[in-house]
């Protein structure tokens, strides 16, 4: 089934102007109709059960881990763990792996541009460990500093002291793609050990992402972001890492026997899924990635970088000097979004009054302080698309926008 918007309920509504996709997706009915499908008609718990309904489930659960592998091309369904969000596998690997490699005088590297998500949790390890918290710096533009010559460079950067490296492969307020390939290779130049974290949650969604390709150790992705429902993540990681790690949350379904004075660990991937996980929402999974795995996803992509280049176009020539698009002149490919700030008008503001037109975006610094601090702005307005947006959906954000500035300044453009 190719895409079409009509997949989309809140699209055929009609009764929004979605553009906060970055965020959280909107959902197609056929991910709706899996979820429903599974509480009207096996919702059993899976693993345990001696009984077909329980059975159906497992098998829809477990399933859901070898479409995940297709989707990504790991070289085994044992090496995808399910997780409550992007944020929850990121944390996963911090704790698991993070505090048995990491110690006094060893350093973590991240970048400026990172979501909280992916920053927080090494810049705590660091601290916890006594580590060296190292952050890479980007420019105006929000392009990296790693470049000589256009080469990626990270000499000086990586060093035999860096255990971990956590990047994003694409920014959530700049829609920056980064050249996440290039940039592994030349930290496997410089330390060929270093372990290699990629924050795939912004990328996974629009583009092909193929783990054995970009050789990181561990990806990480949001089933909320790519059409799935809301408390499922994945945590990627190579098979031979993941079997040298220790569960980082204890109790039922992760471990093989418990006896009063021990207790022994379920293999990888169960030893790290403690507890009854989302079954629904994993079952959701499956569907969105089968939605996804049926599209044309280049062309999809082609389609919301037609729509940013657009609404960024249309910002320019309505507000001229005014408005300031963040990383407006990076160097590097982006997705669908475009964050921006208006002159004399707080961004929270504007949201509030587009709201009031049924255009909704983001406002506020997205999870990504360092990098709003680094840009040397508060806060900013996101609009953000996806495979369902329009230039009608365009033409009502313009129109909401000139009015929200007309309100807030007084002056009509
Ligand atoms: N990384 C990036 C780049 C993101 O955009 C987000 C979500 N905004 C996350 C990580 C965290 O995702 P989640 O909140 O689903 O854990």
């Amino acid at each position: 089934m190719k895409f079409s918007a009509s997949d989309f309920p809140i699209i055929n509504a009609k009764t929004y102007v979605y553009l906060d996709s970055a965020a959280t997706s909107l959902k197609p009915h056929s991910v709706i109709d899996a979820i429903t499908e599974y509480y009207t008609q096996y919702s059993a718990n899976v693993h345990r059960g001696m009984y077909s309904m329980s059975e159906r489930a497992t098998e829809e659960y477990e399933s859901t881990r070898d479409v995940v592998a297709t989707f990504i091309n790991a070289k085994s369904s044992n090496e995808v763990i399910f997780t409550r969000n992007a944020t929850e596998a990121i944390n996963l690997v911090a704790y698991s792996l993070g505090r048995e490699i990491v110690q006094e005088g060893d350093e973590i590297v991240t970048t400026v541009i990172e979501h909280h998500a992916n920053f927080v949790p090494w810049q705590q390890l660091a601290f916890a460990c006594g580590a060296d918290f190292k952050v890479i710096d980007c420019d105006e533009n929000g392009d990296l500093d790693i470049f000589t010559a256009g080469k990626v460079n990270l000499k000086g950067i990586i060093t035999q002291k860096t255990k971990i490296v956590a990047l994003q492969h694409v920014s959530n307020v700049l829609g920056t793609i980064h050249p996440i390939e290039d940039i592994i290779k030349e930290i496997r130049i410089q330390n060929p050990k270093t372990i290699i974290v990629v924050d795939a949650a912004q990328s996974v969604p629009h583009m092909s992402v193929d783990v054995q390709k970009l050789d990181c150790d561990f990806l990480a992705f949001s089933s909320h972001k790519m059409c799935g429902p809301t408390g499922v993540g994945v945590l990627w990681g190579k098979k031979n890492i993941l079997e040298t790690m220790q569960p980082f949350m204890f109790g039922g379904d992760m471990i093989d026997e418990v006896f009063i004075d021990r207790t022994t660990f379920a293999k990888v991937p169960h030893m790290f899924e403690a507890g009854t996980p989302h079954i629904a929402g994993v079952i959701g999974l499956k569907a969105a990635i089968t939605y996804l795995m049926k599209q044309d996803m280049p062309k999809l992509l082609s389609h919301e970088q037609m729509l940013a280049s657009l609404l960024s176009k249309e910002l320019h020539n309505t507000f001229g000097t005014k408005v300031e698009i963040l990383g407006d002149h990076s160097r590097f490919p982006k997705v669908g979004v475009v964050s921006f700030t208006l002159k004399d008008c707080h961004p929270h503001d504007i949201a509030g009054i587009l709201s009031e037109h049924s255009v909704c975006i983001r406002a506020g610094h997205h999870c990504a302080m360092p990098l709003h601090n680094r840009l040397h702005v508060k806060s900013s307005s996101r609009a953000s698309m996806y495979m369902y947006s329009t230039e009608e959906d365009l033409s009502q954000f313009m129109k909401a926008i000139r009015a929200a500035y007309t309100l807030l300044t007084g002056e009509t453009v």
